[in-house]
């Protein structure tokens, strides 16, 4: 049986004076149904194109993208518009994606009108109005009417109304206020075991996506460097950058949290159009050497646990360049 999603090889590079942002770099993961996909990696890392790419409102500039065995590019035009019924995306700041000038009810009617089920709305709209935790009194309200919370639920409700199978969540509680934020975080879980969702769920904070992703890829500059079970992820994380990532998230546990080790990258993360040679990371990571500097870079290898890691020493012990001592 095929994946409910296949990402093979794909590439988005957007044209810039003189050369090209290399937004995502050669990037495959597959999801099944009814599954959560965690992507991770810090802000301009590649991961909102990944999203943009998925659900088609970006044309890619190489790569294959499958929902269920099928290429989605080049489909008829009736043949498009049932794919974009069972692949739906939340976006991260619920103010700037909802138009400001539509109630709730018509923000959440809009996907089924252009789906041709007008006459649905009448039923429809409470309908998922009701599961996302929102009741009739907010289907005559305009977005600055609601607060963050809320505009992120109508968002979700939009993305649910036409039945999908797949939604992907770029950064949907970035946004919003810690309390918030768990709130949202438990509303997606429910709604995934109700509805038997599949989720792409984007966070650029691992914390985020520790409870609700079964699987976690971490992407640095255009590229996966790590894909893992989430539970092996955070036991184990073999690239330097995941290593990192995780350093920098907080961890429940108090006194965890009292001992935890911070690693502190040095350097920005490098300019998308003129990338390292070799390794991206390299010029931030203090396990490199000569060797990863050598094009093409290390590539994703398994070894043997379905924990495919790109690095060429990702069993060395870390010896951070720069440790601060948390406690
Ligand atoms: P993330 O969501 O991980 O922060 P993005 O996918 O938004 O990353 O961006 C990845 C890179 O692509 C960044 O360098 C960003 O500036 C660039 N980028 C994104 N969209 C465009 C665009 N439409 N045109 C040019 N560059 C873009
Ligand atoms: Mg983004």
């Amino acid at each position: 049986m095929s994946p409910l999603l296949e990402v093979e090889g794909l590439v988005k590079h957007f044209p810039a004076r003189g050369g090209a942002v290399r937004a995502v770099d050669d990037v495959s993961f597959t999801l099944d149904a009814g599954e959560t996909l965690g992507l991770v990696g810090e802000s301009g890392s590649g991961k909102s194109t990944v999203a943009r790419l998925v659900v088609r409102l970006l044309e890619p500039t190489a790569g294959v993208i499958r929902v269920d065995g099928t290429d989605v590019a080049n489909l008829s035009r009736r043949r498009l518009r049932a794919l974009r019924r069972r692949v739906q995306i939340v976006f991260q700041d619920p103010y700037s994606s909802l138009d400001p000038r539509m109630t709730t009810r018509a923000i959440v009617s809009e996907p089924l009108r252009i789906a041709g089920r007008s006459d649905e709305i009448g039923t429809r709209v409470s309908e998922v109005l009701a599961m996302v935790g929102l009741g009739r009194e907010h289907e005559r309200r305009y977005p600055h009417e609601l607060s963050g919370g809320q505009r992120q639920r109508v968002g979700i409700a939009r993305a649910l109304a036409v039945e999908p199978e797949l939604l992907v969540l770029d950064e949907p509680v970035t946004a919003l206020d810690g309390s918030i934020q768990a709130q949202i975080v438990n509303l997606l879980a429910d709604l995934q075991a109700r509805l038997g969702l599949a989720y792409l769920f984007i966070a650029h904070d691992l914390a985020v996506v520790r409870h609700l992703a079964d699987r976690v890829a971490v992407m640095h500059l255009g590229r996966i460097v790590e894909s893992a079970d989430g539970a092996a992820l955070f036991a184990a994380p073999a690239h330097p950058y995941t290593e990192a990532l995780l350093s920098a998230s907080p961890v429940p546990d108090p006194e965890q949290e009292r001992t935890r080790r911070r690693i502190v990258l040095s350097g920005e993360l490098p300019d998308a159009q003129s990338p390292p040679s070799g390794c991206r990371f390299r010029t931030r990571c203090w396990k490199a050497t000569t060797a990863c500097a050598e094009d093409p870079g290390p590539e994703l290898v398994d070894r043997g646990q379905g924990h495919p890691v790109a690095c060429l020493f990702p069993d060395s012990p870390p010896e951070p360049r720069e440790v601060e001592g948390a406690g």
